[in-house]
């Protein structure tokens, strides 16, 4: 991939004029190496954030610094951030916290990063600074630590997450054996980490698409236990998946917590574990429910009426998973019910109080039972009538012969 084609790429040349050393690092050069779509360009400069900021603004970009205490600082050009971080080297950690001092040593800033694939840098003249053969590692899909795994781990337990997250993504072949016994060691250092980030590098690694490989990676080396109790055998995942994949990672959450989970640890209660956002909790809650008028026997009108009662999304994703937990059963019928339920129109129920009253119906309770009525009537009828329809059978019950 070429740089040119990247959004954002033209306020690279501002940021070059006033900080000629800058080069990109982490995850964007890596993207770039290997053709994926790279959203942030991230920088790294061996100026102080005070004297990067200061020849940023002389340049005339907007400087807004968001964690000088860690070195960076984003500046905006042309309405798109660029992150920009002065060298650091680690001077202690404690497992979570680290100490940092600010250098001018391009290989000490390359040392303290996670995996050789994240450790490489590009200047603007095109050329690649790789100390640690991340090329090479990119290219046979290798996610290797930095230095020793053990103390990597040791210093931030977050990347036991990381690394499961970077293997989902551009693993192949077998993984790093010393990384994962690291982490087979180390894996209750990860109790430790705040449920919010857990949840984070979880949704990244349900997204990759090792996914399969990664979990069972996690179930070998006791992390998945650890991050998600409760959480049903992989096997089943595996069939699961097998019936036509997701790729959402919260419905590939939803695949790991069938319905009836474990002791408060279900599908209903895995999104307030996680602490996701309310939107999530709800889609997870949704799928715990049981669907008995969802059959797959349905015809048409049946269908329209669940429609009109359930979110279409849910009830794909809910019948997808009910295919896959009935999986080998001959001839359900779900694929077929999916292909119909999508191509049905949303059904809208045709008439609204403003109606009822030009038929005479007086506002009140006494409307609202009569609405009641012809909706009823009407979602037997497989939601068909339209307005007019409704309105005669209305007519007919109001003022019966
Ligand atoms: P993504 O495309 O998912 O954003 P990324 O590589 O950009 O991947 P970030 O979490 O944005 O990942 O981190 C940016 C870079 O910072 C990484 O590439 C890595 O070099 C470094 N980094 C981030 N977190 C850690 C960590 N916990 N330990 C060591 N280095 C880290
Ligand atoms: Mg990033």
């Amino acid at each position: 991939a070429a740089l040119s084609d990247i959004p954002g790429h033209t306020g690279l040349d501002r940021i070059w004029k006033a900080l000629p050393q800058a080069r990109l690092v982490g995850g964007c050069v890596r993207d770039l190496l290997c053709g994926r779509e790279v959203h942030d360009l991230d920088l790294a400069s061996p100026f102080p954030p005070e004297d990067a900021q200061k020849r940023l603004e002389q340049a005339g970009a907007k400087v807004i610094p968001t964690g000088l205490e860690h070195g960076t600082i984003t500046a905006v050009i042309d309405h798109h951030p660029y992150e920009i971080t002065t060298l650091r080297r680690d001077v202690s950690t404690d497992g979570r916290h680290a100490v940092v001092a600010w250098t001018d040593d391009w290989k000490e800033d390359a040392q303290r990063r996670d995996f050789t694939i994240n450790a490489m840098s590009l200047d603007q003249d095109g050329q690649l600074y790789d100390y640690f053969g991340g090329l090479d590692d990119l290219r046979a899909g290798h996610v290797r630590f930095v230095g020793q795994a053990a103390q990597r781990i040791e210093e931030d337990a977050l990347r036991c997450l990381r690394f499961f997250r970077f293997f989902a993504r551009y693993g192949q072949g077998e993984p790093d054996k010393g990384a994962c016994q690291a982490i087979a060691r180390l894996k209750d250092m990860m109790t430790r980490l705040s449920v919010e980030r857990v949840a984070m590098e979880l949704l990244k690694i349900l997204s990759g698409p090792q996914l399969l490989r990664t979990l069972e990676l996690m179930e070998e080396t006791g992390s998945l236990a650890v991050l998600l109790p409760h959480h049903a055998p992989l096997s089943a995942l595996k069939r699961l998946l097998a019936c036509g994949d997701p790729s959402e990672p919260l419905h590939r959450l939803a695949v790991l917590y069938p319905p009836g989970g474990a002791d408060g640890q279900g599908l209903a209660e895995i999104g307030a574990y996680l602490k996701l956002s309310n939107e999530s909790r709800a889609v997870l809650a949704a799928l715990a429910k049981p669907k008995p008028e969802l059959a797959a026997t349905l015809d048409d009108d049946g269908l329209r009426r669940v429609l009109f009662q359930q979110d279409r999304s849910i009830l794909l994703l809910w019948s997808w998973l009910v295919q896959a937990r009935e999986l080998g059963r001959p001839d359900a019928g779900w694929d077929e019910l999916r292909q119909r339920l999508e191509a049905l129109e949303q059904p809208v129920f045709p008439l609204a109080g403003r109606d009822l009253i030009v038929l005479g119906v007086k506002p009140g309770p006494e409307m609202g039972q009569w609405l009641k009525k012809v909706q009823h009537w009407w979602l037997e009828q497989g939601c068909r009538p339209d307005a007019e329809a409704c309105r005669d059978w209305l007519t007919g019950q109001l003022s019966p012969r």
